[in-house]
Formats: C-alpha cells, sequence, structure tokens
C-alpha cells in the first residue's frame, strides 16, 4: 500500500469531495461517483520461456458509464495497485466529460515487469488477461487502449484474443491498434498532440509566443517522445528531456530525432551523450518556460513544488501533482494545465479509432487531427472561461465541468430500479 498521503485512490476522492462541496454536489448522486461500478481482480497463470508457470495479477476497474461505454488504457508496471486502478478509472470518468466524449472512465493494469520478460511472455501474459475480463470488456461495454508499457502490438493481441473468442473481427474492442487491423491514423501521437494544442492555446491566453520558450519534458515514451517530435517540427526549443534512468540538458536545444536514436541504441535517453546528464529532480527545477510531465504519477509533489522554476506545467502524465503540490503551485501563480484536459488527446482519438472500426469506414490523418484540434481547442476555451468566470484554477474549473457532466447524466437517467 504507498503511504496514504500519496495514495492515489485517496487523492482522487478529495478531489471529488472538494469539487462536490464547490458546485452543491447531490449527495446521492455524490455517493455513487465515490466508488467504482465495477473492480476486478483476476489471477493470470503464464507458461514462462523457461518451462516455469508465473502467476500474475491483474486488474480491471469501471468507475462510471453512465455516459457511455467505459474507456480507459492497460498498464503494464511493477507497481500497479487496485487503488492507483480506482484513481485512474475515477480520471477517466472526467477526463471522457471534460472534452464531451461519450464514455465513462475505466482503468487495467498487470502488476508485472515488462524489461524482464520476452515478447513471447509479454503477448501469453496479454491474451489470458484478455480472456479472464473478456465478458466484461466489448465495444459497448468497455474498450481498454495503451497506457504505460503498453503498445499498438498488445492492442493487436487484446483484439485478436477478443475476436477468436467471438469467432469474427471485432475492431472496436480496443484503441491503439496497428493501422492494418483497423488503428486510426494519428492515434500513436494524438496525446502528445493534443498537449501541443493545449500548449498553443495557453500561449494565445498568456500572450507569450509559443516558439521562443525553453520546453523541458519528463518521460520519454509514446507521449513525451512524440511531443518532443512535434514541438521540434513546429521550431519549438527542448532543452531538456528525461525517462526512468535519468535526464539530459542542452540549454541551446535537444535535436529530438538524435535523441531518440541514441535511446534505441543505449535503452534510455541519457544514452545521448551531446548533453549534460541531470537527476529527474534537477530536470523538473530546471529554469524554463513550459513544464511538461509525461512519465508517471506523483512526481511534483510538496517536497519539489517550490523547486519548480517554470511559467506552466502541462500535465501530459495522468496525476503527475499532488493535490499539497497543487496548492504550493497556485500560490506561486504558476499556470497549470491539468491532466484531465491537457492528455485527453489520446482519448479523444481513441473515440475516433472506435467510431471508425464500428463503421468500418476510416478517416484521413489530416481530418483526425483537424477534428482533434477543435475538441481540444473547445474544451480549452470552456475550462479557461470557467476558471475566470468563477477565478479558480484551471484543475478546479475543469472538475467542476466534469462533474457537473456526469451528475447531470446520472440524474436525468435516474436511479434503477
Ligand atoms: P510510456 O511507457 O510510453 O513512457 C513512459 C516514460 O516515462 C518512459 O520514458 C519512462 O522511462 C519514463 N519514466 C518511467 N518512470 C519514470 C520516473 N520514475 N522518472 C522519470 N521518467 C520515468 O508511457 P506513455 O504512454 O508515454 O504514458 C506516460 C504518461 O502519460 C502516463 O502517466 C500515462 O498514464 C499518461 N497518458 C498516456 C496516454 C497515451 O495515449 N499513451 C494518454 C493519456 C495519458
Amino acid at each position: 500500500m504507498k503511504r496514504n498521503s500519496l495514495n492515489p485512490w485517496r487523492m482522487a476522492l478529495e478531489q471529488l469531495d472538494s469539487v462536490a462541496g464547490r458546485i452543491g454536489l447531490d449527495p446521492g448522486i455524490h455517493k455513487i461517483l465515490q466508488h467504482p461500478k465495477r473492480q476486478l481482480i483476476v489471477s493470470i497463470p503464464v507458461r514462462m520461456d523457461n518451462g516455469d508457470t508465473q502467476v500474475f495479477t491483474g486488474f480491471r476497474v469501471q468507475h462510471n458509464v453512465t455516459r457511455g461505454p467505459a474507456k480507459g488504457g492497460i498498464r503494464y508496471h511493477p507497481d500497479v495497485t487496485l487503488d492507483e486502478m480506482k484513481a485512474l478509472a475515477m480520471l477517466m470518468t472526467w477526463k471522457c466529460a471534460v472534452v464531451g466524449i461519450p464514455y465513462g472512465g475505466a482503468k487495467g493494469g498487470i502488476i508485472c515487469d515488462p524489461p524482464e520478460l520476452s515478447s513471447g511472455e509479454v503477448e501469453r501474459l496479454t491474451r489470458r488477461y484478455v480472456s479472464e475480463i473478456i465478458s466484461f470488456i466489448g465495444p459497448e461495454k468497455d474498450i481498454p487502449a495503451p497506457d504505460v508499457n503498453t503498445n499498438p502490438q498488445i492492442m493487436a493481441w487484446i483484439m485478436d484474443t477478443f475476436s477468436m473468442d467471438r469467432g469474427y473481427s471485432v475492431p472496436g474492442v480496443v484503441t491503439g491498434k496497428p493501422t492494418s487491423i483497423g488503428g486510426s491514423l494519428g492515434r500513436n501521437t494524438a496525446t502528445a498532440r493534443g498537449v501541443m494544442y493545449c500548449i498553443f492555446n495557453i500561449a494565445k491566453k498568456l500572450g507569450f509566443d509559443p516558439l521562443t520558450q525553453g520546453y523541458v519534458i519528463q518521460g520519454y515514451g509514446n507521449v513525451g517522445g512524440n511531443l518532443a517530435h512535434l514541438l521540434n517540427q513546429q521550431g519549438c526549443k527542448i532543452i531538456a528531456v528525461g525517462d526512468a534512468e535519468g535526464g539530459i540538458y542542452n540549454k541551446k536545444g535537444l535535436e529530438p530525432d538524435k535523441v531518440s536514436e541514441a535511446m534505441r541504441e543505449s535503452g534510455s535517453v541519457i544514452g545521448f551523450t551531446d548533453a549534460e546528464r541531470i537527476t529527474n529532480q534537477e530536470l523538473l527545477a530546471l529554469d524554463c518556460d513550459v513544464l511538461v510531465p509525461a512519465a508517471l504519477e506523483n512526481q511534483i509533489t510538496e517536497q519539489n513544488a517550490d523547486k519548480v522554476k517554470t511559467k506552466v506545467i502541462v500535465e501530459a502524465a495522468n496525476g503527475p501533482t499532488t493535490p499539497e503540490a497543487s496548492g504550493i503551485l497556485e500560490d506561486r501563480g504558476i499556470f497549470v494545465v491539468p491532466d484531465i484536459l491537457a492528455n485527453a488527446g489520446g482519448a479523444i482519438v481513441s473515440y475516433f479509432e472506435w467510431v471508425q472500426g464500428i463503421q468500418f469506414y476510416f478517416w484521413s490523418e489530416r481530418e483526425v487531427n483537424l477534428k482533434l484540434r477543435d475538441i481540444m481547442t473547445h474544451a480549452f476555451e470552456t475550462v479557461f472561461n470557467l476558471s475566470s468566470e468563477h477565478k479558480v484554477s484551471m484543475r478546479t474549473a475543469a472538475y467542476m465541468l466534469a462533474v457537473e457532466k456526469v451528475a447531470e447524466a446520472i440524474k436525468v437517467r435516474g436511479l434503477y430500479p
């Protein structure tokens, strides 16, 4: 069990409770939202390459499905816990509501250490996990997607296992698939692209030129790595990036193509030698204009929030800032775009992928990106205006909007029976 103050489920509940008070949430609806709809814990026996059998623990949590089927990623990580899954599932409920896509929230994960597993072991682990949760997922029920340490190949195995069970191809069961089996163009970079649109929207509101700023990105995976490339293509200067092994810094700017090449060769961004080696804590404390945490949760805490030296934080990761740190950042006048808005691009293009999969009618990448930009910009404007109107942070405004939307859906549907 994680320390109580950093327990993700406690923090998610505190966030809900504080917004409930602010918007005068109906007490009955508040109670419903404090409880995930469904929590599955499954044991996953896997034949390892050496012939031994190992049993892994997996989870799938569906927080709320009033606005539509559950949607949420699947994470493979040694630190996965049920409380983390519950918190991330709740976060997905809010995220889908904030950007107005017709889904509820879910999250899944397996306690495992992917670098220690062969590709064959990951495939067998994935297929058995899917077979253990198969009655609870499907295009109308719950649609998984990639998250930390899961990727399009793993999504393909999920789609294949589900389809084998049904006896026909079901592309709508999962998003983030390879395009050869119904994945959407633009999905792989969608979360990063959404973060970039947020940065450009803030720049307009706060009156700075995004092309002349210094960017720091923590995490160089799907979100952080793609963001570095997209920002660089626009002409922005990335001064530091980091991953689980540490960070690299060059105030003249890093070239993401070269960093990625070094990472492919050495397994980490620290393999890139034309930069100063720094620790992850030093990376978060660098003097910069825009800081993007794009790794794991609880990276900015009350221990380091007063050391952060940036104008703007855009939360690409889920839950990177603890509530205590959030308060410190707000008092220090640092503008924070909260995770449920900033990283919603992946969920939005997942929605596009699901729609395309159900219709078997596929869109161009340009169409996907334009629709993504429209939805992100509209959501950003709505949250920004709400935060100005009520004189609250973007995080509080985003939660107010999300909880009100979900509450309205619960109210209008009524309580069964
Ligand atoms: P990923 O596995 O592709 O990359 C994670 C990155 O974080 C890697 O570079 C890893 O080395 C780094 N990292 C891990 N532990 C670290 C640590 N202790 N310190 C510094 N760096 C560390 O995962 P991803 O898909 O890029 O997801 C990153 C974050 O974004 C997660 O919080 C995830 O929930 C969130 N997110 C992802 C998506 C998506 O579409 N992939 C969508 C929304 C939110």
